[in-house]
């Protein structure tokens, strides 16, 4: 070992890594984390010095950025264009700000769901658009509501959520692809979290709607660091086409490139060949895993349901939401945080949610149980 690493140091890293919570306890149940797997780390490892930003020096990455978009290409039905980022928030903001470069409209509006991801917002105060939102009690978007928006506030896009953040809904991508298609307005899909998800629950009949590139639909965003089992930071933003993908680049001659495209600069190699790699793995990785979590979803909400002084949401995609009939939500997430279990809020909802991430076994579900019975009948006393 170089002798200039203190072992004090090092010992000190160490007990911060033994303490720091680790998925594998099983006590992280709201958070859409994972525990990367393992060929991911070596090849983010591997990689780790390589500069995504740079595809002339590493000439690989290019190489295998391309074999992203083709194996995509293949799941969504497309010829996309596109990039790696840094994960859902990076690829909603460029996705506005591709929408808002390539519009003539006048209209400076966005228009999307309630249930929106708050990356939205976000890049809507970047950008300067106003972010108005339809309201959907909590359900899949009514396209009707969707047209008379479209008509009332002229958007020049709609973002379309395929699996929101609280309730896991899937709203109808299909026919907002026709409406936006309709009336000439950009949609951008945001995927995040439901795109390695959804086209496994369609095709196995669990779910009605299918995420693929309609006609209509200029972007998608996926993210891999939630179920695609990469390291963070690591996601998609896919392009319909090579000209909106020229939109998120700016000149940069000092550079071999001579550009930088996408939000960042320097940018992890490592999250492209992690994300190469998984996709290589073995063919029906993601499809077995999709499934899997699916059912635990469904035993963790039959579980739940057990409980009369609970009312439980049917799982969509594997998120479970829940609230106490007469405790308040707040009450509870305290009281399962001190018992050490981290779930998060589904505030529209008065709930808690439990999301099932690639690493969550149904021993974790049954401790949790276990747990939830014990405080349930501390406070019935
Ligand atoms: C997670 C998520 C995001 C944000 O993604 P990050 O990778 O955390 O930046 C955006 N939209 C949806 C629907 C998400 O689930």
């Amino acid at each position: 070992m170089d002798k200039t690493i203190d072992p004090k140091l090092l010992s000190r890293l160490l007990k911060l890594y033994n303490s720091v919570e680790k998925h594998y306890s099983g006590r992280i149940l709201g958070s859409m984390t994972t525990y990367p797997h393992p060929l991911a780390i070596y090849a983010y490892l591997l990689f780790m010095h390589t500069n995504a930003a740079d595809p002339v020096i590493f000439d690989e990455l290019k190489y295998m950025k391309r074999e992203i978009l083709k194996e995509l290409g293949k799941l969504y039905g497309c010829n996309c264009e596109g990039l790696v980022t840094s994960g859902g928030t990076e690829s909603n903001i460029l996705a506005i700000y591709v929408a808002r470069k390539i519009s003539r409209k006048n209209s400076n509006v966005v228009i999307a769901p309630d249930t929106v991801h708050v990356s939205i917002d976000k890049a809507c105060d970047l950008i300067g658009c106003k972010l108005v939102k339809i309201p959907t009690n909590n359900k899949p978007l009514n396209t009707g509501l969707l047209e008379k928006y479209v008509r009332k506030h002229d958007p020049f896009a709609i973002v379309i959520t395929a699996g929101t953040t609280e309730r896991g809904l899937v709203n109808p991508i299909r026919d907002s692809a026709r409406i936006a298609r309709e009336y000439g307005v950009y949609l951008h899909i945001d995927a995040a979290y439901g795109g390695l998800i959804i086209p496994f629950l369609y095709k196995h009949g669990y779910l009605r709607e299918n995420l693929l590139f309609y006609k209509g639909i200029n972007s998608i965003s996926i993210d891999f660091h939630k179920n695609g089992l990469t390291p963070i930071p690591s996601g998609v933003l896919l392009f319909n086409n090579r000209e909106l993908y020229e939109h998120t680049c700016y000149e940069a001659k000092y550079t071999l490139y001579g550009k930088y495209c996408g939000l960042l600069g320097t940018r992890p190699g490592g999250s492209i060949a992690s994300i190469w790699v998984m996709l290589k793995i073995d063919k029906s990785f993601y499809e077995k895993l999709a499934i899997k979590m699916y059912k635990y979803a469904l035993i963790t909400y039959e579980k739940l349901s057990r409980f009369n002084e609970l009312r439980v949401y049917k799982p969509i995609l594997p998120i479970v939401v829940f609230r106490h009939k007469y405790i308040d939500s707040e009450v509870l997430l305290r009281k399962l945080l001190k018992k050490k279990y981290y779930l998060y809020r589904a505030p529209s909802l008065n709930g808690l949610r439990i999301v099932i991430m690639p690493h969550t076994e149904l021993k974790h579900i049954e401790s949790f149980i276990n747990t939830l019975k014990v405080i349930l009948e501390e406070v019935k006393k």
